[in-house]
């Protein structure tokens, strides 16, 4: 008999979880005026919120703390990180900043102008928000595919090369900085990006002459699908795959909240000298002085062994098979969901899901709610509320998907806990015909409305 699949870690530090009861997360999600956001942690017992900043660190990690040099300028810490980003990535320049969006920010304002046209593959909040901030178009030039979430297709991150094509002959070189490639994508619900179609932006820029960078937040998890799916990766090691990938970048942003599998930290990558010397001047003014940039020196090492465990396929293959292993468990209960499933999150099609709740009263967000009653399990709603109002008319914007993302923290919990996630949907799916009513808002901020909206339940 072939061995079963295991993890490849065992557990040396626990922390204690507690269920609730029906009437106690009633009352809790009364008085956080349903919203998700509201609820503290401890009134959570699985929390998918997001895997950004949750994961937990290795015993390598916890020691690297205790070596941290905190010095200002010249910290060994600073050149450790360096020396790590070099070896993985190929860059021989790099910024360290407090997070993902403050990387955007500062190479944001090295380059981008009002006016300008960023290309790329449905760009993350954040990345959109500091383009916009600057009175700049982000132009997502997604395949089609992606957005069909019952279409199987390996590679649903990938550019259209005829659509990215079309924007690099319709503007001058001038007003575009930057073509943005984000490996895995985000917003399309994880999905990779194929080697070739790496190779084939790049060529494609240089054409144009106009640099690539990538966000890189879910690097390793785009290099393991490569390794799996994209015939001539299957024998290469993830370090081979990534720095292929890198190959074809000019420049990187990282949210090492991902995968550096630290709970804070960023950097910024350059092949280019004198870009990097921009650069420097406002990470200097936002961030903090170029050799900590942001981020603590313990914080520099737990990075560095970070994106050493983060590139091996043991870590990856368990990360990415309980992923697969909760949306299988759905599939099963022919719960519909986005397919393939993608490398960090499983998304809930909550309009298939309850299609007796109407559009105008916010199906994903019943849908997240719901499963909070069932089980005490917090996901979030990517939809409507998410999608916000239109800058112009001020009516709601209804976006082509309406999902809830099970978003799930790395090397944090067991498959017995995504056992609870599965039947906690299925039991709502057992009585879905019943749910035919959601929620209207009792108050919103004007922007980022999601984070603070207040609701009301509809009956
Ligand atoms: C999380 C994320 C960011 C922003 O990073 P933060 O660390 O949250 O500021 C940018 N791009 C992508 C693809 C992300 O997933």
């Amino acid at each position: 008999m072939e061995l079963p699949f295991a993890e490849s870690f065992k557990i040396k530090m626990v922390e204690p979880i507690f269920r609730s009861t029906l009437n106690e997360r009633e009352l809790w999600l009364k008085e956080a005026r349903y919203n998700l956001f509201n609820l503290k942690a401890e009134q959570v017992y699985i929390d998918l919120l997001t895997d950004s900043g949750t994961g937990a660190m290795s015993d390598r990690q916890w020691a690297e703390l205790m070596l941290g040099d905190e010095s200002y300028a010249g910290a060994t810490s600073y050149y450790k990180l360096k020396a790590t980003i070099e070896e993985i990535f190929g860059f021989p320049y790099f910024l360290p900043t407090h997070q993902g969006r403050a990387a955007e920010n500062v190479l944001m304002s090295t380059l981008v102008k009002q006016g300008d046209i960023i290309p790329g593959n449905s760009h993350f909040d954040t990345t959109k928000g500091h383009i916009e901030f600057r009175k700049a178009t982000a132009f997502d030039c997604t395949i089609q595919e992606a957005f069909d979430t019952s279409l199987l297709h390996p590679f649903k991150g990938n550019i259209d090369l005829e659509k990215l094509e079309q924007v690099l002959r319709s503007y001058p070189r001038e007003r575009i900085p930057m073509i943005i490639v984000t490996v895995t994508c985000n917003t399309s619900g994880g999905q990779p990006v194929s080697m070739q179609n790496l190779r084939e932006v790049k060529a494609m820029a240089d054409k144009y002459g106009i640099p690539v960078c990538f966000d890189s937040a879910r690097f390793a998890e785009n290099a393991y699908f490569i390794k799996l799916r994209e015939p001539g990766y299957a024998e290469k090691s993830i370090r081979e795959i990534v720095a292929e990938m890198y190959s074809y970048a000019d420049m990187a942003t990282m949210s090492a909240k991902k995968d550096g599998i630290v709970n804070m930290g960023g950097f910024i990558g350059f092949k280019d000298e004198e870009l990097f010397r921009r650069a420097t001047t406002y990470n200097i003014m936002f961030e903090g002085f170029i050799t900590y940039g942001g981020m603590s020196g313990r914080d520099m090492n737990a990075l560095a062994a970070g994106l050493k465990e983060s590139t091996t396929f043991e870590y990856l293959e368990t990360r990415i098979k309980q992923v697969e292993y909760l949306g299988q468990k759905l599939l099963d209960f022919c719960i519909p969901i986005q397919q393939p499933v993608g490398g960090h999150a499983v998304f809930v099609d909550a309009l298939k899901f309850l299609p007796n709740v109407p559009r105008e009263e916010y199906v994903a967000q019943t849908l997240a709610l719901e499963l909070y009653l069932e089980a005490g399990v917090r996901g979030v709603e990517i939809g409507t509320l998410l999608a916000d109002r239109d800058p112009v008319t001020r009516q709601d914007r209804y976006p082509a998907l309406e999902t809830v993302r099970l978003a799930i923290p790395r090397r944090v919990y067991t498959n017995n806990h995504m056992d609870v996630v599965a039947v906690a949907l299925k039991n709502i799916w057992d009585r879905r015909d019943e749910i035919r009513r959601g929620y209207r808002i009792a108050w919103e901020a004007p922007i980022m409305r999601h984070f603070t909206v207040q609701l009301e339940k509809l009956s």
